[in-house]
């Protein structure tokens, strides 16, 4: 079954362009115009990927990309946040908010869709172990979760990929090019400023049940490490 696309955008032009192209491509899209009815479509049709704008009426692409995340059942559904401002401290507040990417507009259709698929990509994945396990840090790769000690730790798609990653070869260090081109895939312009974004937030999700035991690499990348204190 083709893979079910989800826009949120009240510019009707736009959100008939993209349905246009994503349906080109062997999607199947949706579009809702209005924010107050976003999550009720969402949790009604369980999207593989949700394109959100950010100015939308009545609630913001923010504050819904927020809900999303708040909601066990949808929490997981990548979310590429769509805004006219180009401001960094406004793609900061959309990553905070829970985004798994940011497109600014103006956009070439071509670059959604790249970052479409790579959202897709991302998805699923061949499990071939069923869990891995750094110090008192688990990863449950069946059903997607992660522990430490007895604590169960909510992280984002996003940071789940990134510390799976780490997870794979503890001590080894991952360069920003490289997480870069595995979390989010090849072919797609990510600023390296991104992933730190997320490395916070994944930081802040592990360190809650603690020790921190990412460590940054200066001008280099990060490495899971328990032995070794971070870097300045
Ligand atoms: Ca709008």
């Amino acid at each position: 079954m083709a893979n079910l696309i989800m826009i949120v955008e009240d510019e009707e032009a736009l959100a008939v362009l993209l349905k246009y192209n994503l349906e080109t491509e062997g999607f199947q899209v949706i579009t809702e115009s209005r924010g107050s009815r976003a999550i009720a479509e969402i949790e009604k049709n369980h999207p593989s990927v949700i394109i959100l704008d950010w100015m939308l009426p009545e609630l913001s692409g923010v504050e819904i990309c927020k809900l999303i995340r708040s909601k066990p059942d949808i929490k997981a559904i990548p979310v590429i946040m769509l805004t006219a401002k180009g401001e960094e401290e406004d793609k900061i507040k959309g990553l905070g908010a829970g985004a798994d990417d940011y497109v600014t507009k103006p956009f070439s259709v071509p670059e959604l869709v790249a970052r479409v698929k790579a959202q897709l990509r991302r998805a699923p994945e061949p499990v071939t172990e069923k869990e891995l396990v750094f110090e008192d840090i688990r990863m449950d790769l069946v059903e997607k979760k992660v522990f430490r000690g007895e604590n169960f730790v909510h992280l984002g798609p996003t940071e789940f990929r990134l510390l799976r990653t780490l997870m794979d070869m503890p001590g080894k260090v991952f360069s920003r090019d490289f997480l870069l081109k595995t979390v989010w895939g090849d072919n797609i312009y990510v600023e390296s400023r991104t992933i730190d974004v997320h490395i916070r937030r994944l930081r802040q999700a592990l360190n809650k049940y603690g020790p921190d035991y990412i460590r940054t690499v200066r001008a280099t990348g990060y490495a899971l490490d328990s032995s070794l204190k971070e870097e300045i």
